[in-house]
């Protein structure tokens, strides 16, 4: 392991956006954005555990988001405002922007003193018909995700996934065999409700994954009729012949599937690119199907954003801040708790966001460290 102090690194009192060990803090503003210890205000970029957690005083959300916010926390302060929307929070203009990521998914952009930065959340660029399209934001300094930031993750176009997954469902129903198919309950769950094929047998899903349909369809997504598979009587479980069933990836190896019989089962994530997450998953079928941008999605991102500064939060750290060196930008990394959904990181694995992490240092970009130790060593500038 490199030794490296980040406390001796020179600040930058300037920049709009720095780390904390609470979260990501804009000093003019006195907020945070997606904070993971609890804190006076909360910019929440969207729902997901990871990014959205109990015990901050006041949130604000984009309005599209308020209502699986508030499903997950209920009770907390929220404030929402609508896509584009500017507020003033300590004199810093703040607007949230869609990020395509999920349903209410935004983009956070922070202006002060003539200076715009934007602090991604998670996003991808591929179409989703659950939520709003990412939007390119200008500004000088963009903050990433890096989830796939891997030239190894280039996903295909969403309806070819979707063709694959109706194409395996028609055959299992053809076989009077049930179709299980795990996924994020928040987000993949929906996307893929209302992008499959619903004519091809009935559709059930899992207790997790119904209060999140709830949620979008109170927002105007339309999504087929699903039906909760503990309504069905032990009597007439023959209805789980040729269904679809969505589960959360909890529900997988658990005494809950055994009603369904005879039954496929799949995963749709974006691991399921790698040989060795569909193995250790132990299904019959892997659909990589994320809900994060690929490779070239993320360059194309950073592109249209014009920054000429680039920090990245999680994920693929280090061969993106390379990368963007490559391409002439300032680079550098923040050390965040991002990427572990405590919810629904069981669906990642070994490959993705448990693995060990190195990252690069914002104030000091030579600097690899792991990122325990460099977590433990970020003070409070
Ligand atoms: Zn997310
Ligand atoms: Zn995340």
């Amino acid at each position: 392991m490199h030794s490296f102090d980040m406390q001796t690194a020179p600040l930058e009192t300037a920049d709009l956006i720095v780390a904390r060990p609470e979260g990501l803090y804009c000093p003019p503003g006195g907020f945070y954005i997606d904070p993971w210890r609890p804190v006076e205000r909360a910019v929440i970029t969207h729902a997901h555990s990871d990014h959205a957690r109990f015990g901050h005083r006041h949130y604000l959300v984009a309005q599209s988001g308020i209502g699986v916010l508030l499903s997950r926390l209920p009770g907390i302060d929220v404030q929402a405002i609508a896509y584009g929307e500017r507020v003033t929070i300590n004199g810093v203009t703040v607007s949230l922007h869609p990020a395509g990521h999920v349903l209410g998914s935004s983009q956070v952009r922070v202006e002060h003193a003539g200076r715009v930065w934007v602090a991604s959340g998670d996003y991808k660029l591929d179409p989703d018909p659950t939520c709003a399209a990412f939007e390119p934001v200008r500004c000088d300094t963009f903050i990433t995700e890096s989830t796939f930031g891997l030239p190894i993750y280039r996903w295909d176009p969403p309806q070819t996934i979707f063709d694959g997954i109706d194409a395996w469902w028609r055959h299992n129903a053809a076989q009077g065999r049930a179709s299980v198919v795990f996924c994020y309950a928040f987000g993949k769950a929906q996307r893929l409700l209302a992008s499959i094929d619903a004519g091809i047998g009935p559709i059930f899903c899992h207790g997790a994954v119904e209060p999140l349909n709830r949620e979008y369809r109170a927002a105007g997504v339309a999504l087929p009729p699903v039906r909760l598979v503990s309504e069905i009587p032990a009597k007439e479980k023959a209805l789980f012949k040729g269904a679809l069933i969505v589960a959360p990836p909890s529900a997988q190896g658990s005494t809950w599937l055994r009603r369904f019989g005879d039954y496929s089962d799949a995963f749709a994530s974006g691991w399921m690119r790698l040989r060795g997450a569909r193995r250790r998953r132990g299904v019959d079928r892997g659909f990589v199907l994320s809900d994060h941008a690929d490779w070239p999605q993320l360059q194309t991102a950073i592109r249209s954003t014009g920054a000429s500064r680039v920090i990245v939060t999680h994920g693929q750290v280090e061969p993106m801040v390379r990368w963007l060196r490559e391409q002439g930008l300032q680079a550098g990394a923040f050390v965040t708790e991002y990427g572990d959904d405590p919810v629904e990181a069981d669906a990642v694995g070994a490959d993705g966001a448990n693995a060990p992490r190195t990252v690069a240092s914002a104030t000091d970009p030579g600097a690899r460290i792991d990122a325990d130790t460099a977590f433990a060593s970020q003070v409070d500038p």
